[in-house]
């Protein structure tokens, strides 16, 4: 599972990039708007954590040139008491939110959540159908064409 960070305040970043590392993702942290809506449009990303406050575009632009290609889950960083902020994220299509500061522990397990529900979303996707092996070509000469199943 890859999980893009986009978080410009270093330390969280890093902090992040090894909590999230340590608990088996694969991470790749941006530290700007810019480069946060590049890298998360490539698609490559099962999960985006996407702060509000960034130079370049803020989370919201980010989160609005994100939605407008792709449906990944997408948990916005918020300040503590900015209901707007949860309000607006959500709205614009946000997933989940978590009021900064926050616990690692609550991260994680909000992102599994997310990750858990991408996943159901890809369950109900049409399977394809696949034909029935047909077992004929290893019997032996003599058995019924229209035999169904495996030679015994
Ligand atoms: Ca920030």
């Amino acid at each position: 599972m890859r999980i893009l960070v986009v978080e410009d305040e270093r330390r969280l970043g890093a902090y992040l990039r090894k909590g999230l590392t340590e608990s088996g993702y694969t991470v790749d942290v941006a530290d700007n708007g810019v480069d946060g809506a590049h890298l998360a449009s490539e698609g490559t990303y099962d999960l985006v954590v996407l702060d509000v406050m960034l130079p370049g575009k803020d989370g919201f632009e980010v989160l609005a040139d994100l939605r407008a290609q792709r449906s990944v889950p997408v948990l916005m960083l918020t300040a503590r008491d900015a209901v707007e902020d949860r309000i607006r994220g959500l709205t614009a299509g946000a997933d989940d939110y978590l009021g900064k500061p926050f616990s690692f522990g609550e991260l994680l397990a909000r992102v599994q959540a997310l990750l858990r529900r991408g996943t159901k979303r890809r369950d109900i996707e049409p399977t394809v159908l696949r034909m029935a092996p047909t077992w004929s070509s290893t019997c032996r000469a003599g058995a019924p064409r229209a035999a169904v199943g495996p030679c015994h």
